[in-house]
């Protein structure tokens, strides 16, 4: 996520020449359309029983060249089939069925398996019910305020094995902007479904995570898996996705759409009725930026940062994994917030010839596009703890946004000024970048893992060389791809690199 905070920008945005290919759905004007949907072999499932697990065909339109080895190479992921009703008016309660296989990857039995329901804590209201899991009885749970179901399972889980659970769910739908800085609801209109089913989050050495959401930090910790969502819809939503369309039908005023996504930490769907599409291939990748036609001037500036953000990293981190990746505008309480193959970006940015915060609105927008396509690295391939770790993924791709600035404009410089101002909002106090997002009490949190956070990238950089530091990131990346990262990762990386030992300098800005 990148929270709304002033921030003092390079002042040089140059944008010359901008090529923007006009692009509607399904009928491009200009440019490579996404892989033509058709129908064959793609029937969605109606029962756990027509499901073949082991075929992963279907997610290959949307991986990258460079990515498709993660189809064999990652047989204990999860895999998830969910349908979803979308009403015409959009508002009301979202109807769901979710069939998900689940593989113990752990090195012990597992005797009860969780879910987490993150719309109850984002000011929706999610119930699960006809729950039932292959091959045997189970009871089931509600725990932390209803963000987590338990389910008991009859027979343990051994480590190796897989277990397939089936249930149907429902999303009543909030329209006043609420919870987790409204990343949730129909708002204006925007229909925007962050972590909308019941996910299986990451077991980890301190067992399932399934704490109460702390006041920072954002929700998920997941494992990547895979994705086949079937969503039926009002043939006139535009629908903005994780993944690619893979099929879609029109039947009297009622689109079929279904999508494949993965591996990926998460899947998330947006729609509006207003959204409107320009695009630009960059390599293997489409990217795709919706909003509203009245914005056209600054889609047009998000079109170009998105395509050289993906560049730049790619390039700088290793190769961006997928065919697609879109940006979309949306109400919202930050500035912008991340998903796999994604990003939402808070609609006051795309509002043309404005000031946001004392700058341009294409500024702003630059910063946090830039930075929200640092998450695809990290966040999305490589996971974290967001809750226990944010800085693993906050301050490395606040260091990974100053780095798309260097590589850009060759200066840094204006975006390592907005770390300083950050931090110098609780006085440059001495607070460890490494802690728990709920330890940070008020202003700490944008303050230290926002601001403090990359400037120890930075003394890293000063001491020992930006290739160093750039080696690290690189390979922490490879290290951890599609797996989950924690500090001690990113020491050893660093360390490896360096040659060095740096127990110091995490004592003073980490621990
Ligand atoms: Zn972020």
């Amino acid at each position: 996520m990148h929270k709304r905070v002033l921030i003092i920008l390079v002042s040089a945005t140059i944008l010359i020449g901008l090529a923007v290919g006009a692009w509607i759905l399904f009928t491009p004007a200009d440019g490579p359309a996404p892989a033509p949907p058709t129908s064959e072999g793609l029937e969605f499932p109606t029962s756990a029983e027509d499901i073949n697990w082991e075929n992963r065909e279907i997610f290959k339109s949307g991986l990258a060249e460079s990515a498709v080895w993660a189809l064999d190479e990652l047989p204990r992921a999860n895999t998830y089939y969910i349908s979803l009703e979308i009403p015409q008016d959009l508002g009301s309660n979202l109807k769901g069925h979710q069939i998900v296989r689940y593989f113990n990857a752990e090195n012990e039995d597992l005797t009860e398996i969780y879910f987490r329901l993150f719309p109850n804590f984002q000011g929706g209201q999610m119930t699960v019910s006809d729950l039932a899991v292959e091959g045997g009885a189970t009871t089931t749970s509600y725990e932390s305020n209803d963000t987590a179901l338990r389910v008991d399972l009859e027979n343990p889980l051994e480590p190796g094995e897989s277990l397939v659970v089936e249930m149907d769910f429902t999303l009543g739908i909030p329209t006043n902007m609420g919870g987790n800085y409204g990343l949730f609801g129909y708002f204006e209109d925007v229909l925007v479904l962050d972590s909308f089913y019941p996910i299986i989050p990451a077991y980890d050495e301190t067992g399932w995570y399934k704490q109460f959401p702390r006041q920072n930090g954002d929700l998920t910790y997941n494992d990547a898996s895979f994705y086949i969502i079937q969503v039926e819809a009002p043939a006139d939503l535009v629908l903005a996705s994780s993944g690619v369309i893979v099929n879609q039908e029109i039947k009297a005023g009622i689109q079929t759409s279904l999508i494949a996504s993965g591996p990926s930490r998460d899947f998330y769907l947006a729609g509006s009725r207003e959204f409107v599409e320009i695009s630009e291939q960059v390599g293997d990748t489409l990217v795709r930026v919706h909003t509203r036609p009245e914005y056209s001037v600054n889609q047009a500036y998000a079109l170009d940062f998105g395509v050289n953000a993906i560049q730049i990293l790619s390039e700088q981190v290793g190769p961006y994994p997928y065919t697609e990746f879109e940006i979309i505008s949306s109400p919202m309480l930050a500035l912008g917030m991340e998903y796999p193959g994604i990003t939402s970006i808070v609609v006051d940015e795309f509002v043309e010839g404005v000031s946001l915060y004392g700058l341009p609105t294409e500024q702003m927008l630059e910063s946090t596009l830039a930075h929200e396509t640092g998450h695809m690295w990290f966040y999305n391939v490589v996971g974290n703890d967001q809750q226990n770790d944010p800085w693993v993924d906050e301050a490395l791709v606040q260091y990974l946004t100053y780095i798309y600035y260097l590589e850009r404009y060759g200066d840094g410089s204006g975006y390592v000024d907005s770390w300083n101002s950050r931090w110098s909002r609780v006085d440059f106090a001495d607070i460890a970048i490494g802690m728990n997002a709920g330890n940070y009490q008020g202003q700490e949190y944008g303050a230290i893992v926002y601001g403090r956070g990359p400037l120890f990238f930075l003394e890293l950089e000063k001491q020992y060389g930006l290739n160093m530091v750039m080696d690290a990131v690189r390979s922490y990346y490879q290290d951890n791809i599609w797996g989950i990262g924690y500090c001690e990762e990113i020491r050893a990386a660093l360390e490896e690199s360096c040659g060095c030992d740096l127990s110091a300098v995490f004592e003073e800005w980490v621990y």
